[in-house]
């Protein structure tokens, strides 16, 4: 597609580099400018009217014109605008919003540190942990395992746990204090005849195989989302979570969940943890947390690691980690708005609700020649695409029918995100029956085009 060099697709093609965009290709097809937004949909340049499927990044979970929001923000910006928390400073919304998210999150997690995003809260993690081993005497103790297909972010550490290869190729990662163990898809890499318990046992096996090779005396943490997000919305198996639990205590290896796209209600309970029966040391939380109005998140972690840290503040010296817009007061106003709507509103329920509407619709598919497997859980759900039933297979190059599928969504009004072979739906949380019903209606017309 041409651009006149002056219009706004243009200029971006000429001045912009788009995070996580092939650059060539962007070069020849410029950019979808999207212009405003109400609830649930979003107007690119010409009028053109979305239904945003995706809900931002997984993370506008009161859709797109919430006031209260705005509002927020601009009381805090007229209040305090700026101040960190650097070396004993503090401000009220930061505090109330620590207060708040202790008071929420599942039981055994007692402190808060405030980040931008979820890669460095994710980076704040490692070096945490590092900091609280090095403290307690275990230097050694510094490994993390991830798996393959979990997101965790994309700085060099966050990214290095990030089991996706698309986003290690070209940047020298993963660094080599991390390892991945396979990524729980029951559906992909059961076994025939497996059921999915013992598919949850042949995988905590494979975990705790691991850590005997590297030496528990190494492997310091594992982090997982509770349910995998940008990696496909991959349901964990049956059993999955306490399986990898248990094997985690057994070798004093700290469980980091990694709540960024799960935390809120996305799965029909508050916290994911919750819906799976993970008793984390760690909980990391950003997107909904705001809405994204604002960046922020947070890393929750239990009293034992804050006292070790501590501690270690007096040995070690200082806690030397921070950014300068750590727990801003303007992102921690709107995060402390944004947890009271989704609370007074009753969202979690709703996402539940709506989500099995959702999840009722796209089951359809599953007979469909191309459709291999729809899953999901909650308001969060995925469609993937193969080119043979029988043995699964995909296509080449990876995801071509459901860049297809996507890219024919979105002429018909619907924003969804693909990720390998599978479309991946989030809606926000607001999302009403009728605007679940519209969605599918939409995806129907994409699907009809595309085979
Ligand atoms: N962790 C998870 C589970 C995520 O899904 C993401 C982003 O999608 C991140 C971490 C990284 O967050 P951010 O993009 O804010 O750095």
């Amino acid at each position: 597609m041409t651009h006149l060099p002056n219009s706004l697709q243009g200029r971006d093609i000429t001045y912009l580099l788009h995070p996580v965009t092939n650059a060539r290709a962007h070069e020849r097809t410029g950019p979808l400018v999207i212009t405003r937004g109400e609830g649930v949909h979003v107007f690119d340049d010409s009028g053109k009217d979305y239904i945003e499927g995706l809900a931002g990044l997984w993370s506008v979970a009161l859709g797109f014109s919430e006031k209260r929001l705005v509002e927020a923000a601009i009381r805090q910006l007229h209040q305090l605008p700026y101040m960190h928390l650097f070396a004993s400073k503090g401000h009220e919304p930061s505090i109330l919003l620590a207060e708040k998210l202790v008071q929420m999150t599942p039981k055994g997690l007692d402190r808060v540190h405030f980040t931008n995003s979820g890669s460095e809260a994710n980076d704040t993690v490692i070096k945490m942990v590092w900091f609280y081993n090095n403290a307690i005497g275990r230097p050694e103790k510094k490994k993390f395992i991830g798996r393959i297909k979990g997101y965790h972010g994309i700085t060099i550490a966050a990214g290095s746990l990030t089991g996706i290869p698309a986003n290690h190729k070209g940047f020298d990662l993963p660094l080599d204090f991390a390892r991945h163990v396979s990524t729980p898809h029951y559906w992909r890499f059961g076994h025939e005849g497996e059921t999915e318990d013992q598919y949850s046992d042949r995988l905590a096996a494979e975990l705790e195989e691991m850590i005997l090779t590297e030496g528990p005396d190494t492997v310091a943490a594992f982090i997982g989302e509770p349910l995998m997000g940008a990696g496909g919305v991959i349901v964990p198996p049956r059993g999955y979570w306490p399986k990898i639990q248990a094997v985690c205590r057994k070798y004093d290896v700290l469980i980091v969940a990694d709540e960024v796209i799960n935390g809120f209600g996305r799965t029909g309970k508050m916290f994911a943890c919750e819906t799976y029966g993970i008793e984390p040391d760690i909980l990391v939380l950003s997107k909904q947390i705001t809405s994204s109005y604002q960046p922020l998140a947070a890393v929750v972690f239990s009293d034992a690691i804050y006292q070790g840290i501590a501690d270690g503040s007096e040995t070690l010296g200082t806690f030397g980690h921070g950014y300068t817009t750590s727990g801003h007061p303007v992102a921690t106003a709107v995060g402390l708005e944004c947890i009271s709507i989704i609370e007074e509103r009753d969202l979690v329920s709703n996402a539940a609700r709506m989500g099995r509407i959702l999840r009722e619709g796209l089951a359809r598919y599953k007979d469909h020649p191309m459709v291999g497997e729809v899953r999901g859980e909650g308001l969060i759900a995925a469609v993937e695409f193969v080119s043979d039933k029988a043995t699964k297979a995909g296509f080449q190059p990876v995801g071509l029918a459901a860049q297809a599928v996507m890219a024919a969504c979105q002429h018909h009004g619907l924003i969804l995100r693909v990720s390998g072979e599978a479309v991946c739906f989030c809606p926000p949380l607001i999302i009403t029956e009728d605007e679940i019903r519209e969605l599918l209606h939409r995806f129907d017309l994409a699907m009809t085009d595309a085979f």
